[in-house]
C-alpha cells in the first residue's frame, strides 16, 4: 500500500485528489489530511479514508476538529507547527494543494523527507523555485507538476531532452472577462470575476484567471520548473481550454497536449507517474468539438503578464514580492475595498517600490528571507490598496 498525505485536502484540488483515492482505497494508506476552516469536510474525509491524522491550519478550530473526530481513532491537530509536523510523517506521495504562499513551508518540509511531492501549489515555485528545486535535489525528493499546463508540458517532454526544446506555449482560457470591453473591467464585480468559463476551481484561482495573474504565475512556474529562458515561454489565449500546453522543438515540431478541462487528469498523472492508469475523465470527441481557436493575449487587458516578465528578469526574491502583493490585492478585491483593475496597479507599484527601495531583495533565497520579503510586500500592498480607494 502506498502511503499518501494531502495538504489542502478540503479545497478544489484536494477534493479531486480524494475522489481518485476513494475509487481505489485499497491501494492507499492515508497518513495526513490538512485543511483550513472547512472542519466538517476535513473530518468526514479523514474518517472515510481512515487517515492517521487530520490537521486544521487554524488553532482556534482545534476543539471543533476534535469534536468531529471524537471516537474515530483519527488524531486531530491544529496550527502551523502541526502542519509542519504532518509534513515530516513518512509518506510515499504528498499532494501540495494549499492555496498561496502558506503552502511553501509544509512543501519544503515534505521534500526534506525525500518523498514525491505533487505540486499544485504554484505559489511556492513562484516565491521560492530555486529553494524548492535545491531542497528536492539535496534530499533525493521528486517534484511532479500538477498545474494542468505544466503537467501537459511534462508529459510532452517524456523521452526528450530539455535542450531540444525551442519554446513552451501555455494556454489560457482568457477568464471571465476575455470578451468584455476594456473600459468595463474596472466595474467588474466579485461575483462576475468568480465565475470561470471552463474550469471549476477554488475562488482565488478563478479570479486570478480573470485577471491572468494565474497565467502570470504560471509563466514564472514554467521558467522555474523546466529551467527554460523567459523568452522561450509563450502564452496563447485558447477559449476552449482543450489544448493545455504545447512544446516546440528545434526541428519545428510542436507537440500539443489535449484533454477535457478536468484537474483529475493532471492529479492522476502525478499520482500514478511514471505509469498511466485509467482515469475517470471525459474523452474528447474532436469531431464534435469541430474547432479550436487561438489568439494572442491582449497585454492591455492583462497587465499581470508583462509584470511576470519583469519578475523573471529580476529573479531571486522578486517572485515572492509579486506573489505576496498579488495575494493581498486579491484579498482587498474579495473584501470589496478595491476595484478589479486596481489589483494589477497595486502589484506594479509594490514591485517597483521594493526593487528600488529594499536591500533585502538582494538576499540569498532561504525560507526566512522569502518569509520576510513576503511580509514587507504585503504591507506595501496594503498601503497601495489604501491609496487606490477613492
Ligand atoms: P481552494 O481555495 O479550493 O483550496 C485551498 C486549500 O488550502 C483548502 O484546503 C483550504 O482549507 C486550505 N487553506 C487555505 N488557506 C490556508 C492556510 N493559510 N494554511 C493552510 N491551508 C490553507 O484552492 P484550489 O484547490 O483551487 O487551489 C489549491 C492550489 O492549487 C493553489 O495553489 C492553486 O493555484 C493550485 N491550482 C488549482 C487548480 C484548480 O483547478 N483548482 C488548478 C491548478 C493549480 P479550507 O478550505 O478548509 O479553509
Ligand atoms: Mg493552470
Amino acid at each position: 500500500m502506498r502511503k499518501i498525505s494531502i495538504f489542502g485536502a478540503t479545497g478544489s484540488i484536494g477534493q479531486s485528489t480524494i475522489d481518485l483515492i476513494k475509487r481505489a482505497p485499497q491501494l492507499y494508506q492515508v497518513v495526513a489530511l490538512t485543511g483550513g476552516g472547512n472542519i466538517a469536510q476535513l473530518a468526514a474525509d479523514a474518517i472515510a479514508l481512515r487517515a492517521q491524522l487530520a490537521v486544521t491550519a487554524y488553532e482556534d478550530q482545534l476543539p471543533a476538529l476534535q469534536a468531529a473526530l471524537d471516537g474515530s481513532g483519527v488524531e486531530a491537530a491544529a496550527g502551523q507547527a502541526a502542519l509542519i509536523e504532518a509534513a515530516t510523517r513518512p509518506a510515499d506521495w504528498i499532494m501540495s494543494a494549499i492555496v498561496g504562499v502558506a503552502g511553501l513551508a509544509p512543501g519544503l518540509k515534505a521534500l526534506e523527507q525525500g518523498t514525491t511531492l505533487a505540486l499544485a501549489n504554484k505559489e511556492s515555485l513562484v516565491c521560492a523555485g530555486e529553494l524548492l528545486l535545491k531542497t528536492a535535489k539535496q534530499y533525493g525528493a521528486r517534484l511532479l507538476p500538477v498545474d494542468s499546463e505544466h503537467s501537459a508540458v511534462f508529459q510532452g517532454l517524456v523521452g526528450e531532452e530539455i535542450s531540444a526544446v525551442e519554446r513552451i506555449v501555455i494556454t489560457a482560457s482568457g477568464g471571465a472577462f476575455r470578451d468584455w470591453p476594456l473600459e468595463d473591467l474596472k466595474k467588474a464585480t466579485l461575483a462576475q470575476a468568480s465565475s470561470h468559463p471552463n474550469w471549476d476551481m477554488g475562488q482565488r484561482i478563478t479570479i486570478d484567471s480573470a485577471s491572468m495573474f494565474n497565467k502570470a504565475l504560471e509563466v514564472i512556474e514554467t521558467r522555474e520548473y523546466f529551467g527554460v529562458e523567459p523568452d522561450q515561454i509563450e502564452v496563447l489565449v485558447h477559449p476552449e481550454s482543450l489544448v493545455h500546453a504545447l512544446v516546440g522543438f528545434h526541428d519545428g515540431a510542436l507537440m500539443a497536449h489535449l484533454g477535457a478541462p478536468d484537474m483529475r487528469h493532471a492529479i492522476g498523472y502525478a499520482l500514478h507517474w511514471p505509469e498511466r492508469r485509467d482515469l475517470p475523465v471525459a474523452r474528447l470527441d474532436l469531431a464534435s468539438v469541430g474547432q479550436l481557436n487561438f489568439r494572442q493575449p491582449d497585454l492591455a487587458r492583462y497587465p499581470a503578464l508583462a509584470q511576470a516578465r519583469d519578475v523573471m528578469r529580476r529573479r531571486g526574491l522578486m517572485g515572492a514580492v509579486f506573489n505576496a502583493a498579488k495575494e493581498r490585492a486579491l484579498d482587498h478585491f474579495i473584501a470589496g475595498s478595491i476595484r478589479f483593475t486596481d489589483m494589477a496597479e497595486i502589484t506594479a507599484r509594490v514591485l517597483e517600490q521594493i526593487e528600488t527601495q529594499s536591500s533585502l531583495i538582494d538576499s540569498a533565497m532561504t525560507l526566512d528571507s522569502v518569509t520576510q520579503i513576503d511580509h514587507i510586500a504585503r504591507k506595501a500592498a496594503d498601503v497601495a490598496a489604501a491609496q487606490s480607494i477613492g
